[in-house]
């Protein structure tokens, strides 16, 4: 995996940068370490739990589908400063996978920092061009009659999958819900629990 490690060259030009909206006052010095603890704060944690939510209250679904961003407001995660979260729902028919075919653009708030793959030029290119085999590469076969639906995270919208949630869960907890869901179940490359791996 990359080092997190920015570039000298990239530190170089990310302080001249904060040196200049500092002093114009467009930014703080508490405005950058509040948005890094949130950042660093952020994990798949935080999406597996409000899937988990939806799994177990429909009203709370239909809000999440509607508008992700006031959803996560609910949890107390605010996307100040972020592009709007949409939500993909799966069904019996369809399946969603997602990508930022551009770059990385990942819904960092609810999922936290993106996998190494997820922005490796092969899934990006090849997660669009053929979205079924990538998917049985990862051991997720998805049926033949079920559509699968990539969707391209961008700049101004970040997406998350809200998956099926799996048989043999009934009277489950959200707690108990949630530990069947990671990145890879919030981005569409695996399915939850039993359904998943063969
Ligand atoms: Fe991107």
């Amino acid at each position: 995996m990359a080092s997190r490690e920015p570039a000298p060259e990239h530190l170089a030009l990310l302080e001249k940068l904060v040196g200049a909206l500092t002093a114009r006052g467009i930014l703080t010095e508490a405005d950058l370490a509040s948005k890094k603890a949130a950042t660093e704060r952020a994990s798949p944690a935080a999406g597996a739990a409000m899937v988990a939510r939806a799994w177990v209250d429909p009203a709370f679904r239909t809000r999440l589908i509607a508008d992700g961003t006031a959803a996560c407001e609910e949890f107390g995660i605010s996307l100040a400063g972020n592009p709007p979260l949409g939500v993909l729902e799966d069904t019996p028919t369809l399946h969603h996978l997602v990508v930022c075919t551009l770059c990385s653009c990942y819904p960092r708030v609810v999922l936290g920092f993106p996998p190494h793959w997820y922005k490796s030029s092969a899934y990006r290119a090849r997660a669009v061009r053929d979205p079924r085999g990538v998917l049985a590469e990862w051991g997720t076969h998805i049926p033949a009659g079920m559509q699968i639906r990539v969707v391209d995270s961008t700049a101004d919208y970040r997406w998350m999958v809200l998956p099926m949630r799996p048989e043999g869960t009934v009277g489950w907890g959200e707690a108990q819900l949630a530990t069947l869901l990671g990145a890879e179940e919030l981005v569409g490359v695996a399915l939850p629990g039993v359904l998943a791996k063969t």
